[in-house]
C-alpha cells in the first residue's frame, strides 16, 4: 500500500483533528502518501481530495471540529453513490481509507470494504454510542463542557432555590447524561436505556424539599424527551419554580481534553498500522486501556448499553 485517504463523517467531535493528525503523521512515518478527503462521503463522491503533508496537520491537535469538515451524504447510502466514491479513489490511486465518525459512517466504510477498498473506522462522536469501545473520541471533552455548564447553573439554582432541568445531547444513548449527572451531583438522571416514572421523580423532588434541599438538578438525555416538554409537565404537576436549560451544540465544540487527544492519537496510529497489515473492514477502539480492533460486523447492530452499575450508583448517591 502506497497511498491512503482519511475522512471525517457524520457529527463532528472534539479530537477528530488529533486523529487526522495521527493518521497523516503515522502514514508519512511509514512512507505512505496520505490524502485528505474533505466533507465526508459527499466530498469523496465529488472528488474533493487533496494530498496532506506533515505541515498540513500542524497546529491542529488542540482544535475542536475537523479541518477536513464533515457532511451527511444520503447519496452514499446507495450503491451508485458508493461506486462514484470508489471511482474517485481509483482516480487518485488511493488504496485504503481511514473513516473517522459514528456508526452511520462505519456503514459507509463497511460497504466500501466489501467492494474492495479496505477501510478502518475510528470512533469519533461525543455520544459514546459505539459498541466495542469503552470510549469514543470527543466524549470526554463533551462531559467536561457539560459539567462546566451544570456547575454554573447550580450556582444560580441554589441562589434562587429553583429546580433546573438540563437537557444534554447523546442521540439515542444516555452516556453523556449518566456521566454528567453523576459528576454534577444531579438528583435525577433521565436516560433512554432506563424507564422512569414521573411520579417517582416528583416524589424525590418533594422528599428533597422536605429535608431542606434548596435546589435540584435534573438531567434529561435528548433521547428521552425534550427538556422543555419535561419541565412543562413537572410544573403542571408540582407548582414548583422550574427552569430549563438546553445545552445544545456547545457540547460538540471546544478544545479536546488531554484524554481525547491521547485517545485520538493512539486510535489514529493503530488504524494506519492495520491498513499496512493489509486489513480492512475493521474498526479500532479502546477496551481496558488497550487498543483493540474488530470486524464491523461484530459491532454494527449491537444495541448500545449503559453501565448499569453506574446508574445504580447515581441513584444511591442522590437519595
Ligand atoms: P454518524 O457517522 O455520526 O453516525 P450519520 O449516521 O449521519 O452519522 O452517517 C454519516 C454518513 O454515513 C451518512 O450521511 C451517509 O453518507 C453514510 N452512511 C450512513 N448509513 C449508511 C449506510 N447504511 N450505507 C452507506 N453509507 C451510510
Amino acid at each position: 500500500m502506497k497511498r491512503i485517504g482519511v475522512l471525517t463523517s457524520g457529527g463532528d467531535a472534539p479530537g477528530m483533528n488529533a486523529a487526522i493528525r495521527a493518521v497523516v503523521r503515522k502514514g508519512i512515518y511509514h512512507q505512505l502518501e496520505v490524502y485528505g478527503i474533505y466533507q465526508g462521503y459527499q466530498g469523496l463522491i465529488n472528488g474533493n481530495i487533496k494530498k496532506l503533508e506533515l505541515g498540513s496537520v500542524g497546529d491542529i491537535i488542540h482544535r475542536g471540529g475537523t479541518i477536513l469538515r464533515s457532511a451527511r451524504c444520503p447519496e452514499f447510502v446507495t450503491k451508485e453513490g458508493q461506486q462514484k466514491g470508489i471511482a474517485q479513489l481509483k482516480k487518485f490511486g488511493i488504496e485504503g481509507l481511514v473513516v473517522i465518525g459514528g456508526d452511520g459512517s462505519y456503514r459507509g466504510a463497511k460497504a466500501l470494504s466489501e467492494q474492495g477498498i479496505p477501510c478502518i473506522g475510528i470512533p469519533g462522536t461525543i455520544d459514546n454510542d459505539i459498541a466495542g469501545t469503552d470510549r469514543t473520541i470527543g466524549f470526554d471533552t463533551a462531559l467536561n463542557t457539560v459539567i462546566d455548564a451544570i456547575d454554573k447553573i447550580r450556582d444560580t439554582a441554589s441562589s434562587h432555590e429553583r429546580t433546573f432541568v438540563i437537557e444534554v445531547m447523546g442521540r439515542n444513548a444516555g452516556d453523556i447524561a449518566l456521566w454528567t449527572g453523576l459528576a454534577g451531583g444531579a438528583e435525577t438522571i433521565l436516560i433512554p436505556e432506563v424507564e422512569e416514572s414521573i411520579d417517582d421523580i416528583i416524589e424525590r423532588l418533594h422528599r428533597g424539599k422536605e429535608r431542606g434541599k434548596k435546589h435540584s438538578i435534573i438531567i434529561v438525555a435528548e433521547g428521552v424527551t425534550s427538556g422543555v416538554k419535561f419541565a412543562e409537565e413537572l410544573k403542571k404537576r408540582t407548582n414548583m419554580e422550574i427552569r430549563v436549560s438546553v445545552l445544545g451544540h456547545i457540547q460538540r465544540g471546544g478544545s479536546p481534553s488531554a484524554y481525547d487527544r491521547v485517545l485520538a492519537s493512539r486510535l489514529g496510529s493503530r488504524a494506519v498500522e492495520l491498513l499496512l497489515e493489509g486489513k480492512g473492514g475493521r474498526a479500532v477502539g479502546i477496551q481496558n486501556n488497550q487498543i483493540v480492533d474488530y470486524d464491523f460486523n461484530e459491532i454494527l447492530d449491537v444495541p448500545h448499553e449503559i453501565d448499569r452499575e453506574m446508574f445504580k450508583l447515581s441513584k444511591e448517591l442522590s437519595i
